[in-house]
């Protein structure tokens, strides 16, 4: 299938064409029509299937067919969980955009409200927001929102989880009724469905893959290993190739920064992405990391969320994550848009339990691999009973807390060889992430 058969505008079809976009990813296919029908979308699309060109494309097409451009009363609200995930929309709307006459201004906590203010003031037609400074802006009346014809509700289960439910609930009840909602999750929890039942029209309901389904390219690789010696084992991988650019994740703020330090005085040139960075220090350790500057950014899962990285080869969990969904979420930066990808994470014996909890939710074993040099001094357990990290503890020396889950055993572990080079070319994965980037944003 090709873009021209969804009816898109050329504007779009040439924009796409320089993006060296020659057809539309599944959830693109299945979502554009009935957007660009007007219908309301309930889609189940994870980081890294093309989802946000799914509800950019209509969006921008939308608004410049129809109606005033640039008013003080934008159009169109696209919310984010994270500034990131904003930012990362803003740009692939410009991009996109790029031959038509619609505007974006990106608005989110963490930088002043002045300069967002003014972007405002000087009329816009598409608003990005994360929800809690959205709220700021309704509040001091700074944001009309009475003329918005199309909600984009985007990764709308992490805003759940992040809390952003009430926030979520004032705004939708700010705007107008008459509108188009479209709304992209990677998983269809019950709060989801209870949220679109209350504030959407009839929606058109779209899966392309089962939900909490990881990218069938991304193989998983598992390390045991003492937690005391985790920083140890990683430096030995990434130093296996430190020309590769990996993600890192870490549980905690704290973790991250501690291994960022520890990196860098290994002579890893790394940088941390997480909440308490200020939203400078995180826009630059992203593009240092997206222009090679940086061999490897260290991330929390909030702070990564929906972090655009083209082709990253290895996603390393440092932490396994305490909700299983996570694992989901982290390893969607890894074997994106048809490449391979490698998931690898260093389990420490108390997170047998969290392990054994990946493994239910994937429906799959994952080989168990102990590295030799750093074999753990207690085997990992794969039963319901296993250990969890306590509050205040955890893999790595870190903070971890959750009640137990209940469920069978998994099947038994089966060792394979650790393959660093295994994936493919990494140098070469490198050269094409490069070849691959994106036009320059216009403005
Ligand atoms: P997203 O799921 O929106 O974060 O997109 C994941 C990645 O796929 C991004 O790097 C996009 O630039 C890329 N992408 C989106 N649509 C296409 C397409 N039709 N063909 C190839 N790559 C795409």
């Amino acid at each position: 299938m090709s873009f021209d058969s969804l009816g898109l505008a050329p504007a779009l079809l040439r924009a796409l064409a320089d993006y060296g976009y020659t057809q539309p990813t599944p959830i693109q296919a299945a979502a554009i029509p009935p957007a660009l029908a007007g219908h309301d979308l309930l889609a189940a699309a994870q980081t890294g299937t093309g989802k946000t060109a799914a509800f950019a494309l209509p969006l921008l097409q939308k608004l410049s067919t129809s109606g005033q451009t640039m008013t003080r009363r934008p159009r169109a609200l696209v919310l984010t969980p994270t500034r990131e995930l904003a930012a990362q929309v803003h740009e692939n709307l410009r991009d996109y955009g790029k031959q038509m006459q619609v505007s974006a201004t990106t608005i989110f906590g963490g930088v002043s409200m002045g300069p967002q203010i003014n972007a405002l003031r000087r009329g816009v037609d598409i608003v990005i927001a994360t929800p809690g400074r959205l709220m700021d802006h309704m509040q001091q009346r700074t944001l009309d929102l009475s003329a918005v014809e199309t909600l984009v509700l985007d990764e709308a289960d992490r805003m759940l989880d992040m809390g952003f439910l009430p926030a979520l609930k004032r705004i939708l009840v700010a705007l107008p009724k008459k509108r188009q909602t479209l709304l992209f999750s990677a998983t269809f929890a019950p709060a989801i469905k209870t949220l679109a039942m209350e504030f959407m029209h009839n929606p058109r309901e779209i899966s392309v893959s089962a939900p909490n389904a990881v990218a069938t390219l991304v193989s998983h690789q598992v390390h045991p290993v003492d937690a005391s010696r985790k920083r140890d084992l990683l430096l030995h991988l990434l130093s296996a190739d430190s020309r590769r650019q990996s993600l890192v994740f870490s549980r905690t703020k704290h973790g991250a920064d501690k291994l960022v330090t520890f990196l860098n005085a290994s002579g890893l040139r790394s940088a941390a992405i997480h909440g308490n960075k200020s939203q400078n220090a995180r826009t630059r350790a992203l593009s240092d990391f997206k222009s090679g500057r940086v061999t490897v950014l260290v991330a929390t899962d909030i702070a990564a969320r929906g972090i655009d990285i083209e082709q990253l080869p290895i996603v390393i969990n440092f932490d396994l994550p305490s909700v299983a969904e996570d694992y989901v979420h982290r390893i969607g930066r890894t074997g994106r848009a048809g490449m391979e990808g490698l998931a690898v994470s260093l389990v420490s014996h108390d997170e047998s339990g969290l392990l054994f909890d990946i493994r239910k939710l994937l429906k799959q074993d994952i080989a168990i691999t102990p590295i030799a040099g750093y074999e753990p001094s207690a085997p990992l357990r794969l039963d319901a009973g296993a250990p969890r990290p306590k509050q205040g503890g955890g893999g790595g020396g870190q903070r971890q807390s959750r009640p137990p889950r209940q469920g069978k055993p998994a099947g038994s572990a089966r060792p394979s060889g650790y393959a660093p080079q295994g994936r493919g070319d990494h140098a070469a994965g490198n050269q094409r992430r490069r070849s691959n980037s994106r036009p320059a944003a216009k403005a």
